[in-house]
């Protein structure tokens, strides 16, 4: 029988987690209203990543459907994207948010970001140096208007709404409860991010 274990990430944070191909990663947004950051790199070679540019050549749309794939930088399938109990509304144009863009909405010391959560969450990892690509922004809504303006608002999800991820390849998942608390995407209030992950 699979075993099955679920890793909470408070509010802001970010965690990270080695699977293999075939285990299975269930983003759940466990109040509703928040934003997950995703990121995967390959255990063999980290410079080998999840990359939003060739997924969307790979899969023909700005965000794949269920059943297709996410592809690395290299045009390998790392992760499908399995079932998505959740709106289905996600994002893969923003960059992950980081000290820059905070300092650009005002905010003045310290401000926890996707980007240091990444690297905070890959660093226990055993991995010191990473890229920071184009996140999966899974559950944030960025509509896109008819002159191709981008919209900002809060991420559609209720209560336990979840997205699940099938690897493909052994990899690092990283996910980031996206601390954005000046644009109006997690609604203001920043929560928590629970991951549940199922063993092959
Ligand atoms: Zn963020």
């Amino acid at each position: 029988m699979p075993a099955t274990e679920t890793i909470h990430i408070p509010a802001r944070e970010g965690r990270g987690v080695s699977v293999r191909a075939g285990d299975r990663v269930r983003v759940i947004d466990p109040a509703g209203g928040q934003v997950a950051d995703v990121f995967a790199f390959c255990i063999e070679d980290p410079s080998e990543y999840h990359s939003a540019e060739h997924t969307r050549v790979f899969v023909g749309h700005l965000f794949p459907r269920v059943g297709q794939q996410f592809v690395t930088n290299r045009r390998r399938p790392i992760l499908t994207l399995e079932a998505d109990d959740s709106p289905g509304v996600h994002d893969m144009l923003c960059a992950a948010c980081d000290p820059t863009r905070y300092q650009g909405l005002g905010v003045e010391g310290w401000h926890a970001s996707c980007q240091e959560n990444l690297r905070d969450a890959m660093r226990r990892l055993g991995i010191d140096r990473v890229e920071v690509p184009q996140p999966i922004n899974l559950f944030m809504n960025i509509p896109i208007g008819a002159d191709a303006e981008l919209g900002w608002l809060p991420a559609p999800t209720g209560p336990g709404d979840s997205t699940t991820l099938l690897a493909e390849l052994d990899c690092y998942v990283v996910v980031s409860a996206c601390p954005q608390d000046l644009v109006q995407i997690n609604a203001g209030a920043p929560g928590p991010i629970d991951i549940e992950l199922t063993r092959a």
